[in-house]
């Protein structure tokens, strides 16, 4: 059968993938290989150097692009190597629009690093288009996405933002990570860049860190590829072959993290500690119609807080769950709690922090593949105490 004619459930398991051809193996052999033999100088099998080429970093840059439906793949060693790869497209004086509900580590990266080479970021309620189109001037090369958001589950509307933004010039970027493409396309929906750290549901198993990136453009996938290249932010081969390995079954993760997810809101909304519960698949979220028209589920990740908005109603919360753990990091098989305000958002000055509503009582949960009634039942124990 075709490629095109696959459905994504397909797709995870076959997508751009072939039998190895030197040996028949079915899944593509880790290539621990930092050099392959030419038969004459610059003859060769079309490998020579694995910083430029890896045959199971290629095969993982197959299936991304097919997931996506992208023409072109490119594997990074993390996240946030894959998105500085993005940035380096842009030259000093280039300005760039982001959200400011923000993922830490993408936040420091522009700030810290990107604005000393004279890039200039502007940070706006992306849920409010207005506030896009306000900050738009002709420097703005780059428009950064991330949707849903970390950690209060606020959604982009990426298709209007693209009808909106997109001129020649400038790129739409999405970090997909929170979605994974299982529920979210976004080059489908305008967006020239898909961005995400493998590190969560795609490798899916809390065991390696690595980035991807999908795209449609062919210049715009060598300008990166040339970046990478010059710049190194390569993944291992074991690790390609890692997420490759997870990929195959994140269509059956990601139906049982969002399964889960809906029976756990249930009973976080009914809980009387409880406050408010953050899920894009709530008729009350606001961003409820967006999640419902460009999202096909509404994901594995929440976030609530507690009618004790305190430090120590939090931590007393999190200290006391057996099954769940308190740890950094989501999109796992395993369910894990974590704490904003002192853990991933930390470094975000306290006003900001309390303006996106990351209060001391909000909690973030990201739900894994366990039988949701032990889940409830360490959350009924854990909010009891
Ligand atoms: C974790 C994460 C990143 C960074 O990825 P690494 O693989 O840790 O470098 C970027 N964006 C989002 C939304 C993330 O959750």
């Amino acid at each position: 059968m075709k490629e095109q004619e696959l459905h994504f459930n397909s797709l995870t398991i076959h997508g751009g993938q072939e039998p190895d051809e030197s040996t028949g193996a079915v899944m593509t052999p880790i290539y621990q290989s930092s050099t392959f033999i030419q038969e004459a100088p610059g003859s060769h099998k079309g490998y020579a150097y694995s910083r430029s080429k890896n045959p199971t970093r290629s095969a993982l840059e197959k299936s991304i692009a097919s997931l996506e439906a992208a023409n072109h793949g490119i594997a990074f060693g993390s996240g946030l190597a894959a998105i500085d790869a993005v940035l380096k497209l842009l030259k000093p004086g280039d300005e760039v629009i982001a959200s400011t509900d923000l993922y830490g580590g993408t936040y420091r990266l522009f700030t810290s690093i990107f604005s000393k080479y004279d890039i200039a970021f502007h940070f706006v309620d992306m849920s409010n288009l207005r506030e896009v189109q306000n900050a738009m001037n002709p420097r703005i090369k780059l428009i950064w996405i991330e949707s849903p958001t970390n950690p209060m589950m606020a959604l982009v509307d990426i298709k209007a933002l693209c009808d909106m933004a997109q001129k020649p010039g400038v790129l739409v970027a999405v970090d997909n990570t929170f979605a994974t493409p299982c529920l979210q396309q976004p080059l489908k929906l305008g967006a020239d860049i898909v961005v995400h750290s493998a590190t969560k549901y795609l490798g899916g198993h809390s065991d390696l860190v690595l980035g991807l990136i999908a795209l449609n453009d062919k210049e715009l996938a060598e300008d990166l590829y040339a970046i990478q290249n010059a710049s190194g932010a390569i993944c291992g081969p074991m690790d390609a072959f890692l997420t490759l390995r997870g990929i195959k079954t994140l269509h059956l993760r990601m139906q049982r993290h969002c399964e889960n997810a809906r029976e756990i809101v249930a009973f976080l909304q009914e809980h009387s500690k409880i406050e408010k519960v953050y899920w894009p698949g709530l008729a009350a979220h606001p961003n409820y119609e967006i999640a419902r028209k460009q999202m096909s589920d509404f994901g594995g990740m929440l976030s609530f807080r507690l009618k004790e908005n305190s430090r120590e109603a939090a931590f007393k919360f999190l200290s006391s769950l057996k099954l769940i753990s308190l740890a950094e990091s989501l999109g796992g098989v395993e369910s894990l709690a974590g704490h904003p305000a002192t853990m991933t958002h930390a470094s975000i000055p306290l006003e900001e922090r309390l303006k996106v509503g990351i209060s001391d009582g909000l909690i973030r949960l990201s739900i894994g593949i366990e039988d949701h009634r032990d889940l409830i039942t360490d959350l009924k124990q854990a909010l009891a105490e």
